[in-house]
């Protein structure tokens, strides 16, 4: 049986990893050393130096890949630093059609690091894929796209953005961090590069930053791997090891988020002091039907208002949670509430943050993997 055939709980415990050569290790050791000895004049064991290639940032390339029915994996030192690298493909004067409704860190890479370098960013909204369509010119090489997006959760359709990418012949590179790869495989929708920011989900636990590629075509994977190597922004042995063990638990996680998730949905679209829930699982969610062809579950992410739109409510409510914490990112096994407008959406004006459903009572949910119970009761004397 090939490791190919593999469902994902089985890929997410053994994918990449084999017992240690040396000692028979079970779990890939921590190789903490920057070199390697050589026996002879160019003759090695496959490792010669640690920025470019270290055993154990080896193991979970290969395992990240395997759960992205990727053929490459490559990791860096966070989920910028993999956007970073893909940005290194291109050079002066070519062009980028992304979303709108980015990543802020995302957003502020494009616009106030690569700009400067000659790289023009169009930023459209990707509901309607004729708003792609319309950009494309003889200049344009990458489409950038997120799904889910944070944090109103709207849904690309990844498919139709493929089509349009494989006929124009442009990279398509998706920013899969919301879903993970046990709720949507962007390469097998006609992605060529998946990213994560590793430090949410596939970590899991809240206790690293780091970032990934997947891919499974070889000229673009050797082109990233000579960008790797060669700007260096790679992630040590030790985070490695400590993802490779959240990993293992990867299916188990997102079975309870997705499952909290739901019921947290369902809870607040019931309650009389909540306006809108934005959640993909619920049939008026604008993109459900996507969601339903290119997602397994809806996930643990999820966003609400209050009636009536009041910040100062609202911030009473955010300061009464005894479970849920504030905090920026998510993914942890712990559960996380945030505050776009004053948080990951400040720097964007009110009027647009608004027009996207971002208002000053929305309040985001990580849902975390902690007994459903408990989380609905803080979400009952929040609210109260
Ligand atoms: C967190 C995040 C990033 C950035 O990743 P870091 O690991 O923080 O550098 C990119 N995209 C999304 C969707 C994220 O949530």
């Amino acid at each position: 049986m090939g490791k190919k055939d593999l469902k994902f709980g089985t890929k997410a415990i053994h994918a990449g990893v084999e017992p240690d050569s040396a000692t028979g290790a079970i779990m890939t050791p921590v190789y903490q050393t920057s070199t390697f000895v050589q026996d002879k004049v160019g003759q090695h064991k496959g490792y010669e130096y640690s920025r470019t290639l270290n055993p154990t940032r080896h193991a979970l390339e290969k395992a990240l890949a395997a759960l992205e029915n990727a053929e490459y994996g490559a990791c860096f030192g966070s989920g910028i630093a993999a956007i970073d690298s893909v940005l290194k493909l291109l050079k002066a004067g070519d062009e980028v059609i992304t979303s709108v409704d980015l990543y802020g860190g995302t957003y502020r890479i494009f616009t106030e690091v690569y700009e400067d370098f000659g790289i023009k960013f169009h930023f459209v909204d990707m509901d309607d894929l004729s708003n792609v369509e319309e950009k494309i010119n003889t200049k344009t090489k990458l489409i950038w796209s997120e799904t889910p997006t944070n944090p109103v959760l709207s849904i690309i359709d990844l498919k139709g953005l493929a089509a349009i990418s494989k006929r124009e012949g442009l990279i398509l590179g998706v920013d899969n961090t919301f879903a993970t790869p046990f709720l949507q495989n962007p390469l097998d929708l006609g992605a060529d590069i998946v990213m994560h920011s590793v430090t949410k989900y596939l970590g899991g636990h809240s206790d690293i930053v780091m970032g990934a590629l997947m891919m499974k075509d070889k000229n673009i994977a050797e082109k990233i791997y000579h960008i790797q190597n060669n700007t260096g922004a790679i992630p040590g042995p030790m985070d490695c090891f400590l993802v490779l063990r959240g990993l293992k638990t990867l299916h188990l996680r997102m079975e309870r988020h997705c499952e909290n998730g739901r019921k947290i949905a369902e809870f607040l679209r019931e309650h009389p002091k909540v306006d809108k829930v934005y959640w993909p699982g619920f049939e008026y969610h604008p993109n459900h039907e996507i969601a339903n062809q290119q997602m397994r579950d809806y996930g643990g992410m999820l966003s609400f208002s209050l009636k009536g739109n009041d910040l100062k409510e609202a911030n009473k409510v955010m300061e009464s949670f005894e479970i849920f914490t504030l905090a920026e990112s998510l993914g942890g096994v712990e559960s996380l509430l945030s505050h776009p407008a004053t948080m990951s959406h400040a720097g964007v004006p009110k009027d647009e943050r608004e027009a996207v459903g971002i208002v000053d009572s929305l309040i985001r949910f990580s849902v975390g993997v902690e007994d459903a119970e408990d989380l609905i009761n803080d979400i009952k004397q929040a609210l109260a």
